[in-house]
Formats: C-alpha cells, sequence, structure tokens
C-alpha cells in the first residue's frame, strides 16, 4: 500500500533538500536485487507469496506487499512515492490519464443527490464528465462564476460534496482565488478539489493555498515529451472527511484519511483505472527533468507573449503573466512570475485562425498540452467541435481563438514561424 511507515521516516528525512534532490533521489522501498539505479519495469500482473498467512495479511491490507497490478504494482507505486517526496502529499494515486484521476476523485466523495459547485470554463471531457457522466448517476453539475464569492457561496448547500476548479482555466485563461474558495469550502465544510495540470508542482504549492485534493494530468508536464497518458491524485490529507455523507464507514482515527482510504479500496479497485508500469517508469524519468523543462518553457511563453501583442495581426493575447492581464495580481500571488507554458491569441475571425494555422510550418496542429514541441490548435472546432454553440458560448469558448501549448524551440524561431503564417494581408 501506499502508506509505508518506513518509506514515510525516509521521505520526512528529505524534507531539508531542495525539489530537485528530492525529485532525484527518493529511495526503493525495497533493496533492488542488482542495485539497478533505474526503477525497473515490474511487467507482472501478480506476485506471489511464501505462505498461506502472507497472503492473508496482504489481502486484507495488513501488510504493504503487492498482489496485484490493477491495485498497486512496484513501478507504479515507486512513481507515485517520488510524487510523495516533492509534494509532501498523505497519499499518490497514479491513474492511466488525467481523465481517469478527475473521475476516481469525484466518484470517491459523490452521491445520488450530491452537488458538484464548478465552472462551465472546464476541460471538454472534464464538462462532459460532470454534465452527463456524473448527472445521470444524480450528481448535480451546478456550474456558476468560480470569481465570484457570492454566487459560489449561494450555490452551496447541505448536499454539497466539492468545489472543483482548473487552476487557469483553457481556452478563457480564468483564475479563481483558490485561498478565499478554500475558505469558504471550509465554512461550509466543503473541499476544495483543483485540476492543476497548467502549472506543476515545482511552481505551485497547491497545499499553501487550501487545495485539498490536487488532480493532475501528467500526461502534460510530467511525462515529458508526451510519452504516455497519466493521471495523479494527491490527497494533501488536510481535509475533516468526518462530515462526508459517503465517506463515514471509511473514517479513521484522525478524520482526514478517509477519501484516500475509499479511493485506494473500493473506487480505484472496482475501476480498475491504474498506471502501467510501462508509463510510471516513462514518467518517473520525466519528472527528473520537469523542472527544466517547465522553467524553460514558461519563460519562453513569456517572453513570446509580450512579444505577440506587438504583433500586427493579432488581435488580442491571453497570458495571466502579462501586467495588463485582468488576473495578473492573482496570478503572481499563486504561480508566480510564470503561470504556465500555454497561452491563447486572437485573430479577426475563424477563417483567418484556419488560414493562420494552414501556414504554419514549425509549430505542430495537435491537440496536447506542454510536449517539448510547440503545439496549436483552434479549440472551438475541435475541443469543442461537437458542443451546441449555446453551450460553447456559455463557456466563453470563441471562433477567432487560438491555444499555443511552447515547447522548448527557441523563442526566434516560433516567433519567425508565427509572423510568416500570419502573411501580409491579414
Ligand atoms: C489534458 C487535460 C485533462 C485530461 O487529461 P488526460 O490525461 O488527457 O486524460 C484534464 N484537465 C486538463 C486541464 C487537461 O489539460
Amino acid at each position: 500500500m501506499w502508506a509505508i511507515k518506513e518509506l514515510t521516516i525516509i521521505i520526512n528525512k528529505m524534507r531539508d533538500n531542495s525539489f530537485e534532490t528530492r525529485l532525484l533521489h527518493t529511495p526503493y522501498e525495497k533493496p533492488d536485487a542488482y542495485n539497478a539505479l533505474a526503477m525497473p519495469v515490474y511487467h507482472s500482473v501478480a506476485c506471489e507469496f511464501d505462505t498461506a498467512e502472507a497472503m492473508e495479511e496482504a489481502f486484507c491490507g495488513r501488510t504493504a506487499d503487492h498482489c496485484y497490478s490493477r491495485i498497486t504494482n512496484p513501478t507504479v507505486q515507486y512513481y507515485e512515492n517520488r510524487v510523495r517526496a516533492v509534494t509532501g502529499a498523505y497519499g499518490v494515486t497514479a491513474l492511466n490519464s488525467g481523465m481517469s484521476a478527475i473521475s476516481n476523485a469525484l466518484l470517491t466523495v459523490a452521491y445520488a443527490g450530491a452537488n458538484i459547485v464548478t465552472s462551465p470554463h472546464l476541460f471538454g471531457n472534464t464538462y462532459s464528465f460532470l454534465k452527463n457522466t456524473l448527472g445521470a448517476l444524480g450528481v448535480e453539475a451546478r456550474f456558476c462564476d468560480l470569481t465570484n464569492p457570492e454566487e459560489v457561496r449561494s450555490q452551496i448547500d447541505e448536499h454539497s460534496c466539492a468545489i472543483f476548479l482548473e487552476m487557469i482555466t483553457n481556452p478563457q485563461m480564468e483564475v479563481a482565488d483558490l485561498k478565499l474558495l478554500s475558505a469558504i469550502g471550509q465554512a461550509y465544510g466543503v473541499p476544495l478539489i483543483a485540476d492543476t495540470t497548467v502549472v506543476p508542482f515545482s511552481v505551485f504549492h497547491a497545499k499553501d493555498f487550501g487545495v485539498d485534493i490536487e488532480i493532475i494530468s501528467s500526461t502534460k508536464y510530467i511525462s515529458g515529451g508526451a510519452t504516455s497518458l497519466g493521471g495523479l491524485i494527491i490527497d494533501y490529507g488536510t481535509f475533516d472527511w468526518s462530515g462526508a455523507k459517503v465517506l463515514k464507514m471509511w473514517r479513521g482515527p484522525a478524520g482526514n484519511e478517509a477519501f484516500s482510504t475509499r479511493m485506494r479500496r473500493e473506487i480505484h479497485r472496482n475501476i480498475g483505472a491504474y498506471m502501467t508500469p510501462q508509463a510510471a517508469y516513462m514518467q518517473t524519468l520525466g519528472l527528473e527533468t520537469l523542472q527544466l523543462r517547465f522553467m524553460r518553457q514558461a519563460a519562453t511563453c513569456l517572453d513570446l507573449a509580450r512579444r505577440l501583442q506587438e504583433t500586427e495581426g493579432i488581435v488580442s493575447v491571453n497570458y495571466t503573466g502579462l501586467e495588463g492581464n485582468p488576473f495578473y495580481a492573482l496570478s503572481i500571488t499563486q504561480f508566480g512570475e510564470y503561470p504556465g507554458a500555454m497561452l491563447t491569441f486572437d485573430l479577426a475571425s475563424r477563417e483567418a485562425c484556419f488560414a493562420f494555422l494552414n501556414r504554419l510550418r514549425l509549430i505542430r496542429r495537435a491537440t496536447n498540452l506542454f510536449d517539448n514541441k510547440s503545439l496549436i490548435i483552434h479549440p472551438a472546432s475541435t475541443i469543442y467541435g461537437s458542443f451546441p454553440e449555446t453551450v460553447r458560448r456559455s463557456m466563453h469558448v470563441k471562433q477567432e481563438t487560438i491555444r499555443l501549448s511552447v515547447g522548448l524551440e527557441s523563442m526566434d524561431d516560433l516567433l519567425d514561424d508565427i509572423k510568416q503564417a500570419l502573411g501580409p494581408v491579414l
């Protein structure tokens, strides 16, 4: 299991080391038979036991031995432990995509008759999961303006099981005040669950801003070069679940264990979306260079955002790290100078966007975020292409907007490509 006492002691001892050091030097739980420096990939569905008694102990959760790779696996657990070592979290679970992290987390707190207070500004599949998938199970998604505290308060009632949000919404680039939302949640006994994919934990410390459960699509920055899908659920152990309806029977002596206990013992096993050992291996490698890559990509992004503001043919640039941005002050407080490596910009029309995309030579037309390569997309016609026009409008996804995920190329090469693709006539 993930809550191993010995490892917790080692991880605690590493607390004084820097982020980069902790990332690289988190020990294995058991010594490797060959002293391998890279965690071996345990491509085995099951692990065997010496005795029936040992088997009973493990299956009943009294020992931490691995039984079956839908539940735990040594390679995946090592990846989870590295994330625990750098975030200081109480529990970390690696799933096979960002969407499975979101669905596992929300299914752990939701029940028929419950509601989730959220914004309509969400990743397309997350919106659909909340509205359609959970909606069909009798869980209501209450879409409101999370930048308006009064509206948030008015949506919360005794059946609210979570406030759920994306930290910087995409493509709207809206920033909610996390400490304020956390305080509102605390006052009503509702946890704050945040999808923090756009700014990695190397620079954004979710716990400091009152996030109780952090969710990350590790497909993005962490995988490093878009090698694999993955998702993380990070439980900071900060929320007292004593009052949470469906978590009562999972309560431990401290009141803060219930979420991770139910999620690991019930939801995660029943859904069966655990990360594969191969993906965990690649994402562990990705973690080692996370901070390096992020700082380079985000610095290029800020530089590019400033330059694009002065570029003819571009109507407006949206990046919360720009001084003139309406969320600038909040963005600096929460994320520092570099709020991610994604920006959007508007051109004159949908036609202008399509013509621009078709003329690009270097930047790739693709839907992922935070690949090493810069990627570009027209969200309205793709990610939100199957949404009815009225829904798309209510989500403020505009036909004039282009989203750019900035990679590791040089700023000058990216700017040159954008300028040549804008063409002389736009
Ligand atoms: C990509 C993304 C997801 C979904 O992640 P997958 O790994 O593709 O399932 C969820 N939220 C945000 C903010 C994302 O960018």
